[in-house]
């Protein structure tokens, strides 16, 4: 699976990174490279929003890190507390108006927020609010967020967070910023990662921690399910609830694609998960081969598992273009053909002659996972042998991962055999959800072990609400 847009017709996509820090005299320019470590999240838009204690200084665009901000901008946003975002739009189109933080200003002043995640009853909400006089300036869940902070009658901020967060359902590691606060909450199965960092004596946030990496912040702990953080610049953080935490249920795609190799997710590297993966699967679906490749990048780590596991030995097959233009449209079939090319390249001198094991991290719709295939192919390949490093994807998600409805997930309306044929590959072999679960090796004492597996089970962790009803109906 592809990480740019040439790839969009056949990819999952994250929707969004956030980063926060409290009292840093460079707070603005930490968040800069705190969004730049989180730019695989989202490429679409990126803002943030500082405040000196009195004011907002807001800078939100369209566009990657190093596009919306100079270091001129960098440097107009005063202030040692801040929030960002990065966004890739699964909810809300891809206007300037939806580029989050997004920023309100209501009865008690200013607010700020930032989420990364999906509501399932985002729109029930929205149509609640609506008949009740609510007029809505974006299509994302992140307002009604701040129009249930709005309207609440509680004589505290925080006791209207409180009551909004349990008002949402679904997915939401979320940052709200006032001028004198910043609150942390972590949805009650925390479904998308959220840790807390210290750099000197300020405390970090960020969706991943490898960018407290980035900025040399020493990562802490995780913000735990149902959790409400509340920070202020002179008495600290304060540790709260706004729920009972539910099972845990964070999303196995972190650990198989989303996530940056480099990061930790309750202790686990990413990289080193993924190499298990690609062990299990070794043992899942082994087969002889002369050379084993992944599909650069996500899936070389589970790749060099696999090599490892089997004694095959692991080459770089294929090579990515990183220089492909991220905005390239391809509106017509052979113009597609011709972006696989431009995207990926298939070393001849390594697979000519050979049988080749193709490594990837999951098939949405197949469509890429053919076009692969073929460059092996051309390239020479005697066999190609194509073995995916998670379960076969059968359901939405709605939790913020733009999967693609039911109809188009190939493995939702084919068999293995039949996606195999459909791909041009010589065998197609998937890891077992179990085998995926025992491989990635998050703590045992949680049915599961703390996972969402919903795009591969339709278990979903909560109630979807009207998102089902949409789905079935189409
Ligand atoms: S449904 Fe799939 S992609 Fe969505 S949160 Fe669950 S595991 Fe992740």
């Amino acid at each position: 699976m592809q990480d740019d847009s040439i790839f969009d017709f056949d990819e999952l996509n994250e929707e969004c990174g956030v980063f926060g820090i409290v009292g840093h005299p460079d707070a603005a320019r930490l968040t800069y490279y705190g969004l730049h470590a989180l730019q695989h999240r989202g490429q679409e838009s990126a803002g943030i929003v500082t405040t000196n204690g009195e004011k907002f200084h807001v800078h939100r665009d369209m566009g990657l890190v190093n596009e919306v901000f100079s270091s001129e901008r960098v440097s107009q946003l005063i202030g040692s507390t801040a929030i960002g975002h990065v966004r890739y739009s699964t909810t809300g189109s891809s206007v300037l108006a939806n580029v989050q933080p997004l920023v309100f200003n209501y009865a008690k002043g200013e607010i700020a927020i930032a989420t990364n995640g999906n509501l399932v009853n985002g729109d029930k909400l929205r149509k609640e609010l609506e008949a009740n006089g609510s007029i809505f300036q974006t299509t994302t869940d992140t307002e009604v967020i701040a129009h249930l902070i709005a309207r609440s009658s509680a004589d505290t901020l925080e006791v209207a967070v409180k009551e909004t967060l349990n008002e949402l359902v679904g997915a939401y590691a979320l940052l709200i910023l006032t001028n004198d606060q910043l609150f942390v909450a972590q949805d009650p199965h925390a479904l998308r990662p959220l840790a807390i960092g210290k750099l000197g004596d300020s405390y970090v946030f960020a969706s991943e921690t490898c960018a407290f990496d980035t900025i040399g912040a020493a990562f802490i702990r995780e913000i735990e399910p149902g959790e409400l953080l509340v920070l202020t610049q002179n008495d600290g953080m304060r540790v709260t609830r706004f729920s009972e935490p539910k099972e845990t249920s964070i999303c196995s795609f972190e650990y198989i694609y989303f996530a940056r190799p480099d990061s930790d997710i309750s202790g686990i590297n990413v990289h080193t998960a993924r190499k298990r993966l690609g062990r299990q699967l070794s043992k899942e679906a082994f087969v002889e081969a002369d050379v084993i490749t992944g599909v650069p990048d996500s899936s070389t780590s589970a790749a060099i598992g696999f090599a490892e596991a089997t004694g095959i030995p692991y080459e770089l097959g294929l090579i990515k273009n990183r220089y492909v233009g991220r905005t390239f449209i391809q509106p017509s079939q052979e113009l597609r053909e011709q972006g696989v090319k431009m995207k990926l390249s298939a070393v001849r001198k390594v697979v000519e002659g050979k049988r080749v094991v193709m490594i990837d991290d999951s098939i949405v719709r197949g469509t890429t996972s053919r076009r692969i295939v073929n460059l092996l192919r051309e390239a020479g390949a005697k066999e190609v042998h194509v073995r995916i490093s998670s379960p076969p994807v059968k359901n939405p998600c709605f939790y913020g991962i733009d999967t693609a409805d039911r109809d188009q997930l190939i493995a939702s309306n084919h068999s293995v055999e039949e996606i195999r044929q459909l791909i041009n590959a010589d065998s197609l072999a998937f890891l077992s959800a179990e085998g995926m679960v025992e491989a990635i090796g998050r703590p045992s004492e949680e049915k599961n072990r703390g996972h969402c597996l919903a795009c591969f089970t339709s278990e979903y962790p909560t109630k979807l609400y009207e998102a089902l009803e949409v789905e079935e109906s189409v």
